[in-house]
């Protein structure tokens, strides 16, 4: 739903954008939503604070609390819950790190934590208490990640991550794949992104003509969880990364009341490949403390998962996974 008077308002620039709405009481008020209950809010609002773009809440249905897009953004009294199977670092991040901001977990692919900011807080993030601010590469890290993948030439994949890749200017980006380019052994260089579906002006043409910088062949996850998210907007700026020749897919968390039902997951799985996007991975929640009451069981996970194979092409059936400490890939269900 579009908000009165946007239409008239000047375009602003993706980097005023990225400062959007950062405190509950704008949330709030944004959505239309009573001013109840805030001071567990607040409370969950300290522990991970509360960022979303305004393009993301114009697709919310005002005043509707549980709107499957505002969930997602929301801070809750639940997430105060505190349950012994939800940790800080559950995936086990910590200890794969090989230099600063340098994950290398699995064979032949290192994910590269190009920055800690995101242009939206999901609330749901296994990265909502990863020590950022200590472990990214930007500055002169930078130096030390090139090092150790040029050293590996087992290494025929980067990953740029974060945090989101796409919060830093197209000169940063830059940077980095000039980096890169000129690593023989780098085949293909994948982005891990939110921001084509949280905040499409991202991806102008200066951003299209840097990916067209990339002598690797390139391809982008993006993440959208409801068929919501994927508005006109955000399909036209899909349609533009698709035209760079960029291979699209879309990772999702399976989130309880957000898309845990069949029709749900199935409308997204329509929706993506609308957009030109197939879908990669269903993840099973990762079990970040503050998250519990997104979970949901295994049981369930993967009746839902059978049901969409019973139901969709096999190509538009995400891959239900989930992230075990120390195993060499994701674990399928
Ligand atoms: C998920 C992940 C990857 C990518 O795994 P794929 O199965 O290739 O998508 C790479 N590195 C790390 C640290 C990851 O968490
Ligand atoms: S955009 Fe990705 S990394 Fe950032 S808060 Fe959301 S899920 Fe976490």
């Amino acid at each position: 739903m579009t908000l009165p008077n946007s239409e008239q308002e000047p375009a602003k620039s993706w980097q005023s954008q990225l400062r959007a709405i950062q405190d509950i009481p704008s949330l709030y008020s944004a959505g239309r939503l009573d001013l109840d209950n805030q001071e567990a809010a607040q409370q969950a609002h300290e522990l991970f604070s509360t960022r979303v773009p305004q393009d993301f809440l114009n697709r919310i249905k005002l005043g509707d609390k549980n709107d499957p897009l505002l969930l997602q953004v929301l801070p809750q009294a639940q997430e105060l819950i505190k349950h012994a199977d939800f940790t800080p670092d559950p995936v086990g991040d910590q200890a794969s790190i090989k230099a600063e901001g340098v994950l290398h977990k699995y064979h032949g692919r290192v994910l590269l934590i190009t920055t800690g900011a995101c242009a939206i807080h999901c609330r749901y993030c296994f990265r909502r208490h990863f020590p950022y601010n200590e472990s990214h590469i930007g500055g002169k890290r930078l130096d030390a990640a090139i090092d150790y993948i040029r050293d590996d030439p087992s290494i025929s994949e980067v990953i740029l991550s974060g945090g989101d890749p796409l919060t830093l200017s197209n000169e940063n980006l830059h940077r980095i794949t000039d980096r890169l380019n000129v690593i023989k052994h780098i085949k293909r260089l994948r982005i891990h992104t939110r921001i084509p579906v949280v905040l499409p002006d991202r991806v102008n043409s200066a951003f299209i003509d840097w990916i067209s910088s990339i002598r690797q062949q390139v391809s982008i996850v993006i993440h959208a969880n409801h068929a919501n998210e994927l508005d006109k907007k955000v399909q036209s700026t899909l349609e533009s990364l698709h035209q760079t020749g960029a291979v699209l897919l879309n990772q999702s968390v399976l989130l309880k009341d957000v898309n845990d039902s069949t029709d749900t997951l199935i409308a997204l799985s329509h929706r993506l490949f609308e957009c030109r996007v197939l879908p990669y991975y269903l993840h099973q929640l990762d079990r970040t403390e503050g998250t519990v009451h997104f979970n949901v069981n295994d049981d369930t996970a993967i009746e839902l998962i059978s049901h969409l194979r019973n139901t969709l092409p096999g190509y538009l059936v995400p891959k239900l996974v989930r992230e075990n400490t120390g195993q060499q890939s994701k674990t399928p269900l």
